[in-house]
């Protein structure tokens, strides 16, 4: 245990399964990407192991849902507590194995927890609904019920806050569940089960499933009849395969996946705050989020004043370890995510695009890599119709608010997008024509747990978060009474 925590059994590196922590026979090296030190080794479980956390999950669901709202809020509780009093070791743990600077880490665990508080306090308000009966004799009551065992698959850029997001309204409701943390970050998923162990969230409730098969245990979870739901973060393409995958067993859905969003500035918007919205909405994470803007539209009056104060924020970013004081920019995942952003930059720039900041490779090495910003961006760039999922803030010019609109929805994507603008009647207008599930209006952090987090056309299906947060994982049933 190389980590220095002040609680070191934090640090847990078996499976949690029906309660016990359980050790493969097989392990996988977990690093850290800042640099490339192996962390921990982690049990490597299979698909068949996977099948045994969902009996477990099954046969922990009626006891589960039995307990009152109000019992499993306060479980709920008790583990958002234990999480904001080991907030400092979770981020120490997230930033070990994902990299991002261990204040952001320590936000996004903080954030995660928002999400346990939230839903612990819904599990109380899970209401249902008496309609008036069709005929004299008639009674019809709406119940809403858990869907039952929920299969969770999360990627590693919020290692915390994307399990907490789901596992939190499901165990509010009366679900279990059965999580696959991406293969990169199990840490953090196994250091949450050590807290929910402690928080008395009873065995087979919660099961944590480290391992590096994500196509063997994502069948499983999807084929598997004892699982009524599954509920997925990561990329559009991959939430295709489960989609289908799940066909056969007609499960319900929950898909967060990829974003390419629009980040627009109007000629009569604040510039400064403008600009500090796109640095938070570009480069925080280093760029690794599904809601980073990946095209930030500029208008033609405002361009080249809005692209130098752009650039001289983002030249001031701190790039480094993330556990290094003062930083501010983390490495890039991993070296796939590094060449990603270089084929970006140089498709750009073939196409005539100029690098007015950074532009390459850090002389930090490894996966650092320069906050970039290009300017004279165009639509034939990839760019602009994939997410680059990195530092790289490209600028497009524009005249007027119709094509900006239709530049904006000129996408398979639909997660969200971002304007700014002190006209309140364009505020109106855009908000309305953005067809995106989310969209921050000068602003450029939409993210908390009360406000439902969601995408449209292939950005995916549900929302995450706020009062609506808990449907994801209900069922209606209605009951019709007769002979009354
Ligand atoms: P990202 O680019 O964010 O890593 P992915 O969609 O590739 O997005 O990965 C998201 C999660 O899905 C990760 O935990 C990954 O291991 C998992 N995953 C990748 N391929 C599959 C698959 N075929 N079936 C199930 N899960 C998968």
């Amino acid at each position: 245990k190389i980590l220095s925590l002040n609680d070191p059994s934090l640090l847990e590196t078996r499976a949690y399964v029906d309660g016990a922590w359980v050790t493969a026979s097989k392990t996988f090296d977990v690093r850290n990407p800042s640099t490339g030190d192996v962390i921990a080794q982690v049990s490597d479980l299979t698909a068949a192991d996977t099948a045994k956390a969902i009996d477990a999950a099954y046969a922990a669901k009626a006891d589960w849902a039995a307990q009152t709202g109000k019992e499993r809020s306060a479980i709920l509780r008790k583990w958002f507590d234990l999480i904001v009093e080991n907030a400092d070791d979770l981020a120490t743990i997230l930033t070990s194995e994902m990299g991002k600077p261990w204040a952001e880490a320590r936000g996004e665990i903080m954030y995660g927890a928002g999400y346990i508080e939230w839903f612990a306090e819904e599990a109380k308000r899970i209401y249902g609904d008496t309609i008036p009966g069709h005929q004299r004799d008639k009674r019809i009551v709406v119940l809403k019920q858990p869907v039952g065992v929920v299969g969770s698959i999360t990627p590693w850029n919020f290692p915390n806050a994307m399990i907490a997001r789901k596992v939190a309204p499901a165990l509010a409701v009366g679900c279990t569940f059965v999580a696959r943390p991406a293969e990169l970050t199990p840490l953090s998923a196994l250091a949450m089960a050590v807290l929910a162990e402690r928080a008395g969230i009873p065995a087979g409730v919660f099961n944590v499933i480290p391992s590096t098969d994500s196509a063997g245990v994502g069948q499983e979870l999807c084929a598997n009849e004892k699982v009524a739901k599954i509920t997925f973060t990561g990329s559009t393409r991959v939430g295709k395969i489960l989609m289908k995958q799940c066909s056969d067993t007609i499960k319900k859905m929950s898909l967060e996946l990829g974003g390419n969003a629009p980040f627009i500035v109007f000629d009569d918007a604040d510039i400064d705050a403008a600009v500090e919205g796109a640095m938070i909405a570009k480069f925080r994470n280093n760029g690794q989020t599904c809601v980073c803007a990946n095209r930030i539209y500029v208008q033609s009056g405002v361009y080249d004043t809005f692209a130098e104060k752009l650039k001289a924020k983002t030249a001031s970013l701190a790039i480094g370890d993330g556990f290094a004081d003062g930083i501010t920019t983390g490495p890039l995942i991993n070296t796939a995510a590094k060449e990603k952003v270089e084929d970006h930059i140089q498709d750009a720039v073939s196409k005539g695009a100029n690098v007015i900041l950074g532009g390459k490779p850090s002389n930090l090495g490894g996966t650092f890599f320069e906050p970039t910003v290009l300017t004279g961006v165009t639509p034939d760039m990839k760019v602009s119709v994939e997410e680059t999922f990195g530092p790289v803030a490209p600028l497009f010019k524009f005249e007027d608010e119709a094509d900006v609109i239709n530049m904006a929805n000129d996408s398979e994507f639909g997660l969200a997008a971002y304007f700014y603008s002190r006209d309140l009647a364009r505020v109106w207008r855009v908000s309305e024509a953005l067809e995106t599930g989310m969209v921050g209006v000068n602003t450029g952090l939409i993210s908390t747990e009360v406000a439902p987090f969601g995408g449209i056309k292939q950005s995916g299906l549900g929302r995450e978060g706020s009062k609506y947060g808990t449907e994801d994982f209900l069922e209606i049933k209605y009951v019709c009474m007769g002979e009354i």
